[in-house]
């Protein structure tokens, strides 16, 4: 019987396994080779040392090659890989650990890789078949209790097959890499296609400016959050040429300003591609390689998605069904059932529109709603019309307590501007109900490791506004 993940993955390794899976900015490669036989070091201790398939493996560190290794490894065991974010403190940690009951808790991957080489490699793998668990990653969730999204080997293999075919991934690709390793962009989205194509990665451990420009010159496609292309573009250096042997710009992870596409288009010719997806089904969407892609849509439902908007308006939560969509929580059934309907779909609770053309248009999360005076608000409706104003980079839309209407509408923004005429202006475009009531100004929006805008916080910094 055969090992899923592991074994998809090794068939499309290269034949010539000497050829480079990682190279990094130094020039070193490490190559497919290398990664099996470290993988296969890690697989042999942690059946050595008594793991059994379904165990789970916890990992914690900064970004390193040792850290792909071990991954390989646990899946190659059998086991369940489970990482955890770098930046989380001790106590986030411990709750983690008492919660996921991990076997193995890894802190220094070159150290573990290093010791696993005493033991005897593993040569089979554990059998392992579509419904065996593979990962749980925990959801970056900012409210509540933090929960396992348990990923499956038939969910991963279907989401990384898709995404090898729809963004034509080949042996002659290098995928530039900057991106972090314990989030599903970084560890299935970026790595998996590399797998499947048998490319080598420009690994970086993390974004920079230098180390970027530098990759990009031998590099083919980039998968990026979208602050990665706002910091290139804050660079005089990147330039049409800097990017011209890039075929492929990817973003996701957080929505990309359509300002971002758009400079983008005019520095380098080229239109970044932007795909939606999250922990729980890695990716939904993606704009097509061919067709057009357009600033502000998330594209197309991959091959197998079952997409669609929830209630009865045009606009509402995105509902999905599909073979890469998670099984459960780990071990919370209570949330597990309140989050898929009765007929199976998970509800994301991103909102969004599905146009006649297919195309999805997400204008928030669900939580990020505000019902001001009994109206909603979909807050990106109003960043849209912010972020168009001169002075303005960027725009954060949050509801905070309000005496009268319930929640009231301020807008914390990126620049500089007078706040009443910014209203004013606003007001030309939007109902008095939608109109932020307050225009903050800011030179920073407090962000996640992802990019992601953390509204929690500006909600609770913000929250005595208005009483
Ligand atoms: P995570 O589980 O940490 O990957 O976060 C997933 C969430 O990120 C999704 O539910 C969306 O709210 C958001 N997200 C991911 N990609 C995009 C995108 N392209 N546009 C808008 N939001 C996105």
């Amino acid at each position: 019987m055969s090992n899923r993940l592991h074994d998809l993955f090794c068939e499309a390794f290269p034949a010539d396994r000497s050829r480079p899976c990682f190279i990094t900015s130094d020039g070193n490669t490490i190559s497919y080779g290398e990664l099996e036989a470290g993988a296969a070091a890690v697989a042999g201790r942690l059946v050595a040392e008594g793991v059994q398939p379904g165990d789970r493996i916890a990992l914690q560190a900064e970004k390193s090659i040792e850290t792909v290794m071990v991954y390989l490894g646990v899946l190659k065991a059998g086991a369940v890989y489970l990482p955890l974010n770098a930046a989380y403190t001790s106590a986030e940690i411990d709750y983690f650990l008492r919660d996921a009951e991990p076997r193995v808790f890894v802190t220094d991957p070159p150290a573990y890789v290093r010791e696993s080489r005493t033991f005897t490699p593993l040569d089979s793998p554990a059998p392992r078949a579509d419904d065996d668990l593979a990962a749980i990653i925990y959801t970056s969730g900012t409210t509540g209790r933090s929960k396992g999204a348990m990923l499956t080997h038939g969910n991963l293999a279907a989401n990384a097959i898709a995404l090898h075919k729809a963004w034509a991934f080949t042996p002659d690709d290098v995928l530039l890499h900057a991106l972090p390793i314990f989030h599903v962009h970084g560890l299935f989205v970026a790595m998996h296609c590399a797998f499947l194509a048998g490319c080598p990665m420009i690994w970086l451990p993390k974004f920079t400016d230098a180390d970027v420009l530098a990759g990009l010159r031998r590099a083919t496609v980039m998968m990026g959050v979208p602050t990665f292309y706002t910091r290139l573009l804050a660079n005089p250096a990147f330039t049409r040429e800097a990017s011209s042997n890039v075929r492929l710009f990817i973003s996701g992870s957080a929505p990309l300003l359509p300002t971002t596409f758009a400079e983008f288009e005019h520095r380098t010719g080229q239109r970044i591609l932007e795909r939606y997806g999250m922990s729980e089904a890695v990716i939904i969407t993606t704009n097509p390689l061919d067709g057009e892609r357009l600033a502000g849509s998330v594209g197309y439902p991959l091959p197998g998605v079952d997409l669609r908007i929830g209630g009865d308006d045009e606009t509402g939560v995105i509902e999905i069904r599909g073979p890469s969509v998670f099984s459960a929580y780990w071990r919370m059934p209570g949330k597990t059932a309140e989050e898929f309907t009765r007929d199976g779909y998970f509800i994301t609770g991103d909102v969004g529109r599905q146009d006649a053309d297919g195309r999805v248009w997400i204008s928030g999360r669900a939580k990020d709603l505000i019902i001001s005076g009994g109206y909603n608000v979909y807050p990106k409706e109003i960043e849209l019309i912010l972020d168009e104003l001169p002075g303005v980079t960027e725009s954060a839309v949050i509801g905070v307590p309000h005496p009268d209407f319930g929640e009231g509408v301020a807008a914390i923004v990126i620049g500089q501007g007078d706040e009443a005429a910014m209203i004013a202006e606003c007001r030309k475009h939007l109902a008095a109900f939608k109109t932020p009531k307050r225009i903050l100004f800011v030179t920073e929006l407090p962000r996640n490791a992802m990019g992601k805008v953390q509204k929690n916080l500006l909600r609770e910094a913000h929250k005595s506004l208005f009483v």
